[in-house]
């Protein structure tokens, strides 16, 4: 056999050989960043639930914050026209402001009761 050709055909095996190591780094490679970008997108929606939860939270205190303040409003509002009928004066739609002589008024009276919820 030609020496020369016998040689070509060693250094065609190395570079196969080359190539083949060449090419399962680049497969195990691959197969690292498969594995880094499953795990990415695990923490990826786990994060996404977390904020999710945050934002209902959030929303919900604020929810419960606007009922309070709702409330505080409308039973400081319910306190205030108490006093001013004690104090003597009409808070009803029909006489508002108006004296009440010291007499009771049932319009008054049941429009203290319907706010007092
Ligand atoms: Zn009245």
């Amino acid at each position: 056999m030609d020496r020369n050709f016998f040689d070509t055909i060693i250094d065609f095996e190395k570079q196969l050989e080359s190539t083949q190591l060449q090419f399962r780094a680049l497969k195990e490679f691959v197969a690292i960043m498969v594995e880094e970008r499953e795990a990415l997108q695990q923490e990826n929606n786990h994060l996404r639930q977390r904020l999710d939860e945050i934002h209902e939270k959030e929303a919900m205190i604020e929810k419960l914050r606007d009922e309070k303040l709702h409330k505080l409003d409308v039973g400081e509002g319910h306190d205030n026209l108490a006093r001013l009928y004690q104090e003597g004066y009409h808070v009803c739609h029909v006489h508002f402001g108006s004296s009440r002589k010291e007499e009771d008024c049932l319009f008054c009276l049941s429009f203290l009761n319907k706010q007092n919820i």
